[in-house]
C-alpha cells in the first residue's frame, strides 16, 4: 500500500573514520535505493554536525565500537536514542564493517572474493547497515524481520541480494515508514498531531 508517491527525508550524514569516498557513494546509492522503494527520497547532507529538524535524521560513521552496550556477533550498527519521542540518532562502527566484510570475503563462493573485492563488500555492508539503522530510526521498537533489509544479522546472500537491489522492507514496514515521514514532515510544519509520534523510539536497542 502506497500513501503517497515519494516523500523526502533529510538524512545527515558523517564520515568520522575516514573511509574511502567510493565506499560512502556505493553505500548511499543502496540506501537510497531501498528507501526509494519504500516510496521515500532520501536527501543527504554532509557535514560534521547534527540536524535540527524533526523529519531529519543522523547517521554518524565512526571508528571503533563501544565496550557497552555489547553488540552481538555480526552487528554494526547501533541505534542510540531519541529526541522528543522521534529517535534520530544511529552509528556505524567501521570497525565492524571491516570485520564483517572481511568474514565475507573469506566466506564467499562467488566471483565477489578475495582481498581487491574488499572496498566492494565494504559499500555493500555499509548500504545495507545504513539502510537498516534507518529502518530501526524510523519503525521503532521491535522492527527486525525473518527477511529483508531489517533481517537482523543479514548473511552472505542477504548482502548479495542486497547489491543487486532485490532486498528491501517488507510490504507493512513500508507503510509504517511513509507515516512516520509524513508525521515527522507535519511536525516540521507545525502540526501538533494527537497522538504525535506515530511509532515512539523512547529506548536504546543495538542493532546488526
Ligand atoms: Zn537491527
Amino acid at each position: 500500500m502506497m500513501l503517497l508517491a515519494v516523500l523526502p527525508l533529510t538524512v545527515c550524514y558523517f564520515d568520522l573514520a575516514g573511509l574511502p569516498p567510493s565506499i560512502h557513494t556505493a553505500a548511499r546509492d543502496i540506501a537510497a535505493r531501498i528507501f526509494h522503494k519504500a516510496g521515500v527520497e532520501i536527501r543527504w547532507q554532509e557535514g560534521r554536525f547534527g540536524c535540527a529538524g524533526v523529519n531529519q535524521v543522523t547517521i554518524r560513521v565512526i571508528r571503533n565500537a563501544p565496550r557497552r552496550p555489547v553488540l552481538e556477533e555480526g552487528s554494526v550498527g547501533l541505534t542510540t536514542y531519541a529526541r522528543n519521542g522521534f529517535s534520530d540518532q544511529a552509528m556505524i562502527f567501521a570497525d565492524r564493517l571491516d570485520m564483517v566484510s572481511w568474514a565475507l570475503l573469506q566466506s564467499s563462493a562467488t566471483n565477489f572474493s578475495g582481498p581487491s573485492w574488499l572496498d566492494f563488500w565494504r559499500g555493500v555492508v555499509l548500504g545495507a547497515s545504513v539502510a537498516h539503522e534507518l529502518g530501526h530510526l524510523l519503525l521503532g521498537p521491535g522492527s527486525h524481520s525473518k527477511s529483508g533489509i531489517m533481517k537482523a544479522v543479514p548473511n552472505l546472500y542477504t548482502l548479495m541480494h542486497t547489491y543487486h537491489g532485490w532486498v528491501r522492507f517488507d510490504r507493512a514496514q513500508e507503510f509504517r515508514i511513509q507515516l512516520e515521514v509524513l508525521a515527522r514532515l507535519l511536525a516540521d510544519a507545525g502540526f501538533d498531531l494527537p497522538g504525535q509520534p506515530l511509532f515512539r523510539c523512547d529506548f536504546s536497542e543495538g542493532v546488526s
